[in-house]
């Protein structure tokens, strides 16, 4: 490893560089058009690098998600060379280069703050032009695992921020100071702990006592950004460990305030509905990744959202034990819809059709529950509309909590082939919707008051 300044600047800091035969990353375990890129940047003269999950996963040995780029080129002169790519981006303009297969490869130029510093509560005024050095770059990005740079023509890792070490200990932390970073952009803490579960690993001490003190910021996010990154999480195939990093920092308990009264916050003990949910998402888990495996979509959204409902509706609204004749399963519906639309519809963006979805398979479930015991369902019931989502949110209950396998063919019957436009869309830093804030309008009061 050898410490050097890659920059003029005096006030820059010092990098490390990994040479070629200190890691295990490779040309050839590059994407092919991410590598065609990197390539026609330095050959018109601009210094490109890979940056973020692609350097953190190849280093770990895994396949990177997606290869996002990063150059001294300014958009537009990214743009004259990839004539196939278009710019998005409010006030950091990135461009999008588009390749065979509906595959996009984003190229940003390297930049001195992040869109999420720029918009905090503790915002100054934001300079004209925030384009920046290499050392910058690194300073503005969320881990000291996302922060590394690999450049192709030595092979080598260029890290400002000590995110080999932390690869190399397994270990989570913010770049800089983590309350500072927490407040600019409160995601930053889901990030922290996607990435904890991903990789297994641990969260450094003081960025864990920060996400768990500031867990409150987290409903000062756009809902729809919140919604996003959840997803992200439940489809991510190890939600099961996601979830208790999430209940023990208190950010599960922010996303879903129905939560509060029955998951004690930071705390170890488990109580019933932190074993409910542990026991659901390793189904979901389970469930993913076969998915996953034969290439089938993924279950829609308001099915996982029901399934991490469930606990609530059973400990809250008895759901297991209204009767199923009568006018006791209206009144349910009615409380729960109430709930519903009070708590996660407005936290989390929920549009109408969805929140109705979800309370369908929470309300049909003591029904088909009844006649399951029986022994069958009986054919009317077969012929509802509801009833092959509402019997897969059955089996998917009676995994969790009765140890009974779903039937593999109740997974296959809902199962369709993957089509590219279900690959969620991708909202990093910098890359959101035009005009979308980062703190909603609404929640800047209690924004002020935090900060206060
Ligand atoms: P994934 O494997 O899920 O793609 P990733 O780390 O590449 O993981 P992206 O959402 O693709 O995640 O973001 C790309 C990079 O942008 C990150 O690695 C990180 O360096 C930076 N980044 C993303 N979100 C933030 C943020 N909120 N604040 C600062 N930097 C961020
Ligand atoms: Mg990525």
């Amino acid at each position: 490893m050898r410490q050097v300044s890659l920059t003029e600047d005096p006030a820059a800091s010092e990098a490390v560089v990994i040479p070629p035969e200190q890691h295990k990353i490779t040309i050839d375990l590059i994407d092919g058009d991410a590598l065609f890129v990197l390539r026609k940047l330095n050959k018109a003269g601009y210094a490109s690098y890979l940056v973020g999950g692609g350097v953190r996963d190849l280093y770990l040995g895994n396949t990177p998600k997606d290869f996002d780029i990063c150059t001294d080129a300014r958009p537009g002169q990214i743009r004259q060379l990839f004539p196939n790519s278009r710019t998005i981006g409010r006030r950091f303009r990135l461009v999008q280069i588009f390749f065979k297969e509906a595959k996009i490869i984003e190229v940003a130029t390297l930049r001195s703050l992040s869109e999420h510093d720029l918009e905090g509560p503790e915002t100054v005024l934001a300079p004209n032009n925030t384009f920046g050095t290499l050392d910058q770059d690194a300073q503005r990005r969320d881990l000291t695992i996302n922060s590394l740079f690999y450049e192709i023509e030595n092979q080598t890792i260029i890290d400002y921020v000590g995110g080999v070490d932390d690869l190399d200990k397994s270990l989570i932390r913010f770049v800089g100071d983590p309350n500072k970073r927490i407040r600019r952009d409160p995601v930053r803490m889901l990030r922290a702990i996607r990435h904890s579960a991903r990789n297994n690993f641990t969260i450094d001490k003081s960025c864990w006592n920060a996400i768990c003190e500031h867990n409150q910021m987290l409903p000062l996010c756009p809902p729809s950004r919140l919604r996003d990154e959840l997803l992200k999480d439940l489809y991510s195939g190890v939600a099961g460990r996601w979830f208790p990093l999430a209940a023990r920092t208190g950010l599960f308990q922010q996303l879903f305030p129905l939560y509060t009264p029955l998951l004690p916050n930071n705390t170890d003990d488990t109580s019933s509905a932190f074993d409910q949910l542990s026991s659901l998402l390793a189904v979901v888990d389970r469930t993913n990744n076969y998915f996953v495996e034969q290439g089938y979509s993924r279950p829609k959204d308001f099915f996982l959202l029901a399934l991490l409902l469930l606990p609530w509706a059973i400990e809250k609204h008895s759901l297991l034990e209204v009767s199923i004749k009568g006018p006791d399963r209206f009144h349910l519906a009615n409380r729960i819809r109430d709930d519903i639309d009070q708590s996660i519809g407005i936290d989390l963006n929920l549009r109408r059709s969805l929140r109705q979805d979800i309370i369908t398979l929470l309300i049909n479930l003591p029904f088909l529950n009844y006649h399951k015991r029986k022994g069958f369902w009986p054919k009317w019931l077969k012929k509802k509309s509801y009833f092959k989502k509402c019997s897969l949110f059955f089996y998917y209950y009676q995994e969790a909590y009765n140890s009974i396998q779903i039937p593999e063919s109740a997974l296959l019957a809902r199962a369709t082939v993957k089509s590219p436009d279900q690959t969620p869309e991708k909202q990093p830093e910098g890359k959101g919707k035009r005009g979308r804030r980062k703190y909603s309008k609404h929640k800047k009061a209690l924004s002020d008051h935090i900060k206060k």
